[in-house]
């Protein structure tokens, strides 16, 4: 059944227009469950109607007009209950309608399915035939099953037709909506990068140049055939000679001329030299999955592999030659660090990730760097973008592609209201942070991307209240000398003498990767991460240690702090190891070094419930709302499909951070927060109501920040924590909020526009 399914899922990718597609999977479905009818409906939600858009069985005539109301009929029924129904008679049910022009009356019994994506009904897949018997519940299960699997891809497909539409027949342009990453608006072009090219990536494409087609395919092999000879020399000399002979089998793959006969083939029948590999790869493999021996199955990697880089190769290559454009919006299945720090900073203006919430760390990249960002674009047709007009809005998730001329010109003003509001907010760039009752606030700075262009800013900040030394060890090749990080750390502490800057020791693992100490497991979020990485590995951390006390020689403004706590034992085997360090280079240079001050992250949940114990072996606490709150909901921060059940504004939540502030408070603590909250100006305002007076953010947020403190005063927040705790939702907190923000003329840091 999985073959099945997965074929007739295929069969509809491959095809390049919706209604072909759709009329495919109607005919497979059919013959698949030797039935007499298959027919599929799409949902149009502005008319409220299903529209008959395939048909094996009902009058062809009828495809493209008949429409069935929501609320009508048994198709309707099977949308409204979002489940299957099954009927042996069907023209004696209540909700039967009678629809002449599709020629039905030959057909009794009936089953449909919905259509389901993201919660929401795309339409409906029903089979009927002439024996008036209900459906078999292995039908049942096979229908269901395909069309769950049908949803994904009529949705990826409908997003790219929507797009094209525009361009087609000059309609409004209607937009992709994704999770708001970092707030701003961005027009520009859009600008694909795709680390590797997947065959389920490859939409089907066309071409009337079949000469330029098979050029490309051959240049693609022949590039792919040098890149193995290097490859397969390289290993000759590490690897047993039967290991390196697997490449003697690519190569006589690539030279066979089956390969490149059947690749021209599907050339010649009009698909592009991608589409053309991909379908001949395809149909290898599937003639491959069919065979009975394990060896000649286990063959099928091999094919796939070198069909990859072939392809890779074909569509890489073409990529690369792009000019930037001059407004980029990058857009990529997941951002990663690199290809930000890659990208000229004058040029990029935008981000979308078709992976990634909105605290992943690209979106945090994105807000550090202060570029509008929509993460978690799951039906993004990546493959079909590039250079295409675009307008991203950060603060709503919303992107347009080939925007109409109403989306630009409205888009345009409220980039320009945007630019005002930055000129505005620049004014108060050197003043000291306070409410409007005169309460001063401490605003620090989170950092860890690049200090200098930051500080360029002359923002006047109280310091660095995070900085993630992840990050240069990310977009290296391997783990930075002491002597390379003493440098970047001797950076950061002068960019504010005098200043605490406060130095968090290295975080990888989750959604932060490094390239060149992979870690592989199924739960990286609750995994070895943070800690718990460099507690088993004391030499990475001594070595960081080291080159942040030697970076403080001299300049005594350094904190550290301690990320992923989850026990007493590890803050005290953490100080062990600072005491360590500090001791080894008071020795090695002969002096009392200054020993900094060490505070813990209370992100993993169970800490705030430690608070007593930690205030007698720590200097300070930073709350990490960022992780607290992907472990107070049990939501990866980093999953698009469960974004919307990630929020900081949960009153249980809110709950807690209140919980933290009163600990806190008994036991003298000073306490920070470092999370993306403080840089909301929702969360701002929770958080100073609940009594928190120290925030870190990016300079970008810092700011604004600034301004909503400028503009509020703590008597106006002070209630919001008891007001929260009725609530029942994030809306109606967030809506609380957004009431008094509006009231003191600040909600244009909250959408687009002043
Ligand atoms: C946090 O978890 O809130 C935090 C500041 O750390 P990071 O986002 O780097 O995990
Ligand atoms: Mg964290």
């Amino acid at each position: 059944m999985i073959t099945t399914l997965k074929r007739i899922v295929d069969e509809f990718n491959r095809q390049t227009v919706l209604e072909k597609g759709l009329h495919r999977v109607a005919e497979l479905v059919k013959q698949t469950m030797q039935t007499e009818c298959c027919s599929i409906y799409l949902a149009d939600d502005e008319s409220r109607h299903y529209l008959l858009m395939a048909s094996d069985g009902l009058s062809p005539r009828a495809v493209g007009s008949v429409v069935i109301n929501y609320d009508q009929g048994l198709v309707g029924l099977v949308g409204q209950k979002e489940e299957p129904v099954n009927i042996a008679n069907a023209r004696q049910h209540p909700r039967f309608l009678v629809t002449p022009q599709v020629l039905e009356e030959s057909y009794n019994s009936f089953l449909g399915a919905p259509i389901i994506h993201q919660r929401k009904v795309l339409g409906i897949i029903s089979v009927q035939q002439s024996d008036a018997e209900m459906y078999d519940q292995n039908s049942v299960a096979f229908l269901v099953t395909l069309a769950a699997q049908l949803g994904g891809a009529i949705a990826h497909v409908e997003a790219r037709e929507a797009i094209d539409r525009v361009e087609r027949n000059n309609v409004r342009s209607r937009a992709l909506k994704g999770v708001a990453g970092s707030g701003g608006i961005a027009i520009g072009t859009a600008f694909i990068i795709q680390p590797k090219i997947s065959f389920s990536s490859i939409l089907p494409r066309r071409t009337h140049n079949i000469g330029r087609e098979i050029v490309r395919f051959k240049q693609a092999v022949k590039v792919t055939q040098q890149e193995l000879s290097v490859l397969s020399g390289k290993m000759n000399q590490i690897l047993p000679s039967d290991t390196s002979a697997i490449f003697d089998v690519y190569h006589h793959m690539l030279n066979d001329n089956l390969l490149g006969e059947k690749v021209h083939a599907q050339i010649h029948n009009g698909w592009n030299a991608a589409t053309s590999l991909k379908i001949v790869i395809e149909e290898i493999c599937a003639e491959f999955e069919q065979m009975e021996d394990p060896y000649i199955r286990e063959r099928m990697t091999d094919i796939r592999d070198i069909g990859q880089r072939v392809l890779t190769n074909i569509v890489q290559k073409e990529l690369d030659k792009r000019p930037l454009p001059k407004n980029l919006i990058l857009i990529a299945e997941e951002v990663t660090a690199s290809m930000l720090a890659e990208l000229p900073r004058e040029k990029l203006k935008g981000i979308c990730s078709i992976k990634g919430s909105n605290n992943s760390h690209a979106a945090i990249l994105a807000k550090a760097l202060g570029i509008p960002a929509v993460m978690g674009l799951e039906d993004l047709p990546l493959n079909h973008l590039d250079g295409r007009a675009t307008v991203l809005d950060g603060y709503s998730g919303q992107v347009f592609f080939n925007p109409d001329a109403i989306v630009t010109k409205e888009y345009q003003a409220l980039l320009a209201e945007e630019k005002e509001l930055d000129l505005l907010v620049q004014s108060i760039a050197k003043d000291a942070a306070k409410t409007k009752d005169n309460i001063p606030v401490s605003l620090n700075i989170n950092t860890g991307l690049a200090v200098d262009f930051e500080v360029a800013r002359g923002i006047k900040a109280d310091g660095i209240g995070l900085y993630r030394t992840e990050i240069p060890f990310m977009i290296r090749s391997c783990f930075p000398s002491e002597l390379e990080q003493m440098e970047l750390y001797q950076r950061a502490l002068d960019a504010y003498p005098n200043k605490p800057i406060c130095m968090r020791t290295l975080d990888v693992g989750g959604d932060k990767p490094l390239p060149y100490f992979p870690i592989k497991e199924d739960n990286p979020f609750l995994g070895w991460r943070g800690i718990r990485m460099v507690l088993d590995h004391p030499e990475i951390l001594l070595v960081q240690v080291r080159a942040m006390l030697r970076a403080n020689m001299g300049r005594g403004n350094l904190q550290i702090l301690l990320p992923m706590i989850t026990s007493i034992d590890e803050v005290i085997e953490c100080l062990r190891l600072i005491e360590q360090a500090h001791t080894e280079l008071s020795e090695e240079y002969d002096q009392v070094i200054s020993y900094p001050k060490v505070g813990v992250m209370l992100e993993v949940p169970v800490a705030m419930y430690q608070i007593g114990l930690l205030s007698e072996l720590v200097d300070f606490f930073s709350v990490g709302t960022n992780d607290l709150t992907q472990y107070l909901l049990a939501v990866d921060r980093n999953n698009s499909r469960v974004a919307n059940l990630y929020d900081y504004y949960h009153p249980g939540v809110l709950e807690a951070l209140q919980y933290i502030a009163e600990q806190c408070e008994k036991y003298a603590m000073p306490v920070s927060i470092c999370g993306e909250m403080a840089s909301e100006p929702v969360g701002l305002l929770l958080l100073l109501g609940m009594g928190y007076r120290n925030f870190s953010m990016s300079a970008q947020s810092l700011l604004k920040a600034k301004w909503v403190l400028k503009h509020t005063s703590v008597e106006q927040v002070q209630n919001l924590k008891f007001q929260t705790k009725s609530l029942s939702s994030p809306e109606q907190v967030r809506q609380l909020v957004e009431v008094l923000l509006e009231q003191n003329q600040l909600g244009g840091f909250i959408r687009a526009g002043k």
